[in-house]
């Protein structure tokens, strides 16, 4: 999930892949490490935790490391962040490093029959199985043909670069589903994940494409498929540093807001099987029992995955049949919570570090009470201090407004209820329903997010009202707080969310000619109530935008705008009625001048109470 660079050519290595590294860390990550070939023949390898300038302390004064090398700084999914885990990831021998992001799906599989032939491993990443596959192949074969002979066994994504001490003036890369360009400039040639990495040092890039293998040397580029060389292509970059960085995209908001699609691929990758409508998520096998015998779950969590938390209620209370309360982390930790046998706390947070929530996984503790976390960051401190948890694979966030990692949030929801639900009373085919309708979501989303232009001309409509109000009901209600959250975030605009039927007894006071209602109103179960809503807010003439399914006419006339979404399930509805309101907070952020990816007076991790 982060970031690769690599060099072949006629100068010193290692200060072109440290500029590289640099150039990368606008992407967040948690350690980093290069390999290298010194004249000696044979690899060197350097790796540290934190930022690269660590790396560079470690390796400072270095000299004669080699012209070639390849570089990797760490976003961890599998293994927390360390020193052994960091990459580049050794055979045995020695004679082979390897560089990877993604996630080897079936690493343990593969890990377990290494293990059984006499492997060792020296880490506990996914990744480390590739430089030992690699190892058994016959070295006698080019790098790249032995990299072809491992790629089928992998089943997962990756992007990744390979060294061996045995061809030291070569880096054999491929890809699948994670991204890789070269870059080229008369006998050098770069290869990372992102051109960012090499742009000071040239614009002449080659992408390559899903299950491509490119072999540099100081001679050249080949690349193969399916063990027949091919040509492409080479393109000059025309855009600048910062555009790289965010691939073209004005705002990392925005870049993330794109990448969500992936981000449900991603929360889903490994973990379900359609046959037998199950979920299995590593990271509670050891509580299964515990689980098993749950009473009841308390969810904490703060802003975005406190409305996470509050969906993930409603699902777990309708298909997994347990008792669920979700509360707000700074307020659970104040009171004097009672915790009943069987009752299970989860703590919901992007960084892992958010304070309040950590606290109220201590008070947890403090009791004697079983926790649960669901995080982003790998090894981070509620990762560390629960007893079990799963994992969200957003990975690195950089807009401060969560927008990707919210909707991972929502997925592993529906991940966890499919795994409780389907110890209690779930059948195996409303799992599979389930299942059916997760792995749908990714194209669903791109739908909605092919409508931008209009969402945009939407936002302009609005970028100057000084008040909204979003309402939703069911799913949906949680929805519209987030929403509103959204906005206020980053437009600065007031916005309050409240579930729908709450809107009579308060809140239609606000409303009139210059107070307009967001309302959700997909084709589910409280449709008709929504509709009532909707009515009632159009005879106080405030103006509304209602969010509902693909296909319904029903509102072609008497509302004044409408975002249609394609139909799921009434559970994951959260996911894909974000989306729209994502872009509409981001639209009305730039219409208004303002920076989305950095609101005024916010942090991206709350680390103080
Ligand atoms: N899955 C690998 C690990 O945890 C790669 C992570 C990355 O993409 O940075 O080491």
């Amino acid at each position: 999930m982060c970031g690769i660079v690599g060099y072949v050519g006629n100068k010193e290595a290692l200060p072109i892949l440290l500029e590289g590294l640099k150039r990368l860390e606008y992407r967040g990550y948690d350690s980093a490490g290069v390999a290298f070939i010194p004249s000696g023949g044979k690899i060197g390898v350097e790796r540290a935790v934190g930022k690269v300038a660590e790396l560079e302390k470690k390796i400072a004064g270095m000299q004669d490391s080699g012209f070639v090398g390849i570089g990797h700084t760490r976003w961890a999914t599998h293994g927390i962040p360390k020193e052994e885990n960091a990459h580049p990831h050794r055979d045995c021998k020695n004679n082979i490093a390897v560089v990877h992001n993604g996630i080897i799906e079936n690493y343990q599989e593969l890990k377990n029959a290494l293990c059984a032939r006499g492997h060792v491993f020296r880490s506990e990443t996914d990744t480390e199985v590739i430089a030992h596959l690699l190892e058994e192949e016959s070295a006698s074969l080019p790098l790249e043909d032995r990299l072809a002979r491992v790629a089928p066994k992998l089943i997962g994504t990756y992007g990744l670069a390979v060294l061996d001490a045995r061809s030291p003036e070569k880096i054999v890369a491929m890809r699948l589903g994670s991204p890789l360009v070269l870059g080229l400039k008369d006998d050098e040639y770069f290869i990372a994940s992102d051109p960012a990495a090499f742009i000071s040092h040239t614009r002449d890039v080659l992408y390559l494409d899903d299950r491509e293998i490119v072999a540099l040397t100081p001679q050249g580029i080949q690349i193969f498929e399916g063990g027949v060389q091919k040509k492409k292509e080479v393109q000059t970059l025309e855009w600048d540093v910062m555009k790289i960085e965010k691939q073209g995209f004005p705002h990392f908001m925005l870049k993330e807001i794109h990448e969500q699609p992936k981000v449900i691929e991603d929360v889903l990758r490994g973990r379900i099987d359609s046959k037998e409508g199950l979920a299995h998520l590593g990271g509670l096998r050891d509580v299964e029992k515990k689980l098993r015998e749950a009473k009841r779950l308390i969810i904490v969590g703060c802003g975005s995955a406190f409305y996470a938390g509050s969906i993930g209620k409603y699902m777990l209370e309708e298909y997994a049949g347990i008792a669920v309360d979700c509360e707000l982390a700074s307020e659970f930790r104040y009171r004097n919570p009672v915790f009943n046998e069987g009752t299970i706390v989860l703590a919901v947070s992007q960084s892992g570090e958010t304070a309040d929530t950590l606290a109220a996984v201590h008070e947890a503790k403090h009791k004697g009470i079983l926790t649960l976390g669901m995080v982003n960051v790998v090894g981070s401190t509620i990762a560390r201090e629960t007893d079990a948890g799963i994992y969200t694979h957003a990975g690195p966030e950089i807009g401060v407004a969560s927008t990707k990692a919210f909707v991972s949030q929502v997925a592993a929801f529906a991940l966890l209820t499919l795994f409780l639900g389907r110890q209690r009373n779930m059948t195996s085919v409303m799992g599979r329903h389930i299942i059916d309708e997760l792995a749908a979501l990714p194209e669903k989303i791109r739908i909605i997010l092919s409508q931008q232009k209009d969402i945009e001309k939407i936002a302009r409509k609005y970028a100057d009202v000084k008040n909204f109000l979003y309402i939703g009901r069911k799913y949906n209600a949680p929805i519209a707080l987030e929403a509103a959250l959204k906005m206020k975030e980053v437009s600065y605009i007031h916005a309050e969310g409240y579930p729908a039927g709450e809107m009579k007894h308060g809140p239609i006071a606000l409303l009139d000619s210059s107070f307009p209602v967001i309302a959700f109103a997909p084709q589910d179960s409280v449709y008709e109530k929504m509709k009532s809503a909707i009515a009632e807010i159009k005879a106080r003439q405030a103006p509304v935008l209602v969010i509902t399914t693909e296909g319904n006419t029903e509102f072609s006339q008497g509302v004044d705008d409408v975002i249609f979404v394609p139909k799921t399930i009434e559970m994951l509805e959260p996911i894909s009625n974000i989306i729209p309101l994502q872009l509409l907070a981001y639209f009305i952020a730039v219409a208004k001048g303002l920076d989305p990816d950095q609101p005024r007076n916010l942090a991206k991790a709350v680390t103080v109470e």
